[in-house]
């Protein structure tokens, strides 16, 4: 095998195999030799991934459930509300991956390494992938490993955990057509802390007990509180763990770049491409939008170093002072979402957390937090 491609997909989890089912589908890329290496096999139920959006997306063969109607709570002050353009959507991890790689297995161009990646650098005008035992060169590096990743620290991130629980109950108890994007009826004594709750049937759910914290929390902790959640608030006795998800997300003022090496031939997608949204954690939507253009760019002959546009750095600082202020502890997650939730539309709220708000929306949301603790953060965030 030669070590020479076009493109090297270095990682192949949801960003890596995303732009991969991008190129597969497009007829433009059927000569162009793959190479995709991840350090493991994707065949495990690793992640469940929700997310928003209107209309269809690329993944839609493979959306597992999605709900028009959302649910947010809190001691004070709750919602239920009927969405109009957007569908809250669960993919699970190996619909996705095998759907992915499926469609790829047809394709002669591309080769698929399992391997170890221990460095990526330029030389010349190729990008290099090191491995344990070898090493290939390719026109552009396709990058979502964490090799690039900035300095995580206590004092620029918080790290979003959560354990989550796939449970089934004997009686036909939970609507299918209803999830809790947000239950903030808990003790926020660690920091940020509420419950996603997912029907997927009468019978089955994912509940998810979820922090913005420092630090994750002993395992004891979590599953304490959800059990105690699906008896005291959901009121089930009996049920049957079916799966189960532990998670850690970096929500973080740390910059990621979006491309490393002064020949920006090693672009970074996903994760370590900054496509994590630092105020919530919230990445696959993020992912999809920022391969969509990156695509565009490639079939154009244009280099798929994308730069920031004016909406990104926009979204940018909204985020930015948002975690500032989480992680400052001016003021709490439930209280701003509380806010958010209360004062606007909630497809306002989930537009602006989509980065695809109006500017009365935005106008609209920064009139409905309160302005003595977000200034400060602010003003810190535009530099
Ligand atoms: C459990 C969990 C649930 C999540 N749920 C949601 C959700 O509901 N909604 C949402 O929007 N986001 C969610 N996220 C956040 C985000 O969508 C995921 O972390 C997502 O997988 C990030 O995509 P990625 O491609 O950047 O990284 P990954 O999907 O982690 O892919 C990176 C790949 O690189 C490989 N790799 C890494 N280092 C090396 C190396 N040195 N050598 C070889 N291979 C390497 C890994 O094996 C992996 O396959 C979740 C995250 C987790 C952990």
């Amino acid at each position: 095998m030669s070590n020479s491609f076009d493109y090297i997909i270095a990682g192949s989890g949801l960003a890596g195999l995303s732009l991969l089912h991008r190129l597969v589908q497009d007829s433009q890329f059927a000569a162009k030799k793959i190479l995709v290496i991840d350090g493991e096999q994707k065949t495990k139920n690793d992640r469940t991934w929700c997310f928003w959006e209107k209309g269809e997306g690329i993944f839609e063969p493979v959306v597992h459930h999605s709900w028009s109607t959302l649910s947010f709570f809190t001691p004070e002050f709750s919602k239920i509300f009927q969405m109009q353009s957007y569908r809250y959507k669960m993919i699970l991890g190996d619909d996705f991956y095998r759907h992915v790689l499926d469609g790829a297995a047809k394709n002669p161009n591309i080769t698929f390494h399992t391997g170890n990646i221990v460095k990526i650098y330029t030389e010349g005008n190729r990008g290099v992938v090191q491995t344990d035992t070898d090493s290939f060169d390719g026109e552009y590096i396709f990058n979502s490993t964490n090799l690039f990743y900035p300095e995580i620290t206590t004092e620029n991130s918080l790290l979003q955990h959560f354990l989550g629980w796939k449970i089934k109950v004997e009686q036909p108890i939970f609507n299918p057509k209803e999830a809790t994007l947000m239950d903030f009826t808990l003790d926020q004594k660690h920091g940020t802390t509420f419950m996603y709750m997912l029907p997927t049937t009468p019978q089955e759910a994912l509940v998810e007990y979820t922090l913005f914290s420092p630090e994750v929390l002993e395992r004891e902790e979590y599953e304490g509180e959800l059990r105690k959640y699906i008896r005291e608030k959901l009121q089930i006795d009996s049920f049957e763990i079916t799966h189960e998800e532990f998670g850690i997300i970096p929500m973080s003022l740390a910059r990621f770049e979006r491309s490393s090496g002064a020949e920006k031939r090693i672009i970074n997608l996903g994760t370590a491409g900054g496509f994590t949204k630092a105020s919530t954690g919230y990445t696959f939507y993020f992912v999809q939008k920022h391969l969509d253009d990156l695509v565009v760019s490639l079939r154009q002959g244009k280099s798929p170093a994308l730069s920031k546009t004016f909406q990104d750095r926009k979204y940018d600082w909204y985020d930015r002072t948002l975690l500032d202020v989480l992680l400052n502890k001016k003021i709490g997650g439930r209280e701003i979402f509380a806010q958010l939730f209360k004062n606007l539309p909630p497809e306002s709220v989930l537009a602006f957390l989509a980065n695809e708000s109006t500017a009365w929306e935005e106008f609209r949301i920064r009139h409905s937090v309160p302005l003595t603790a977000f200034i400060g953060s602010g003003m810190r965030q535009l530099f």
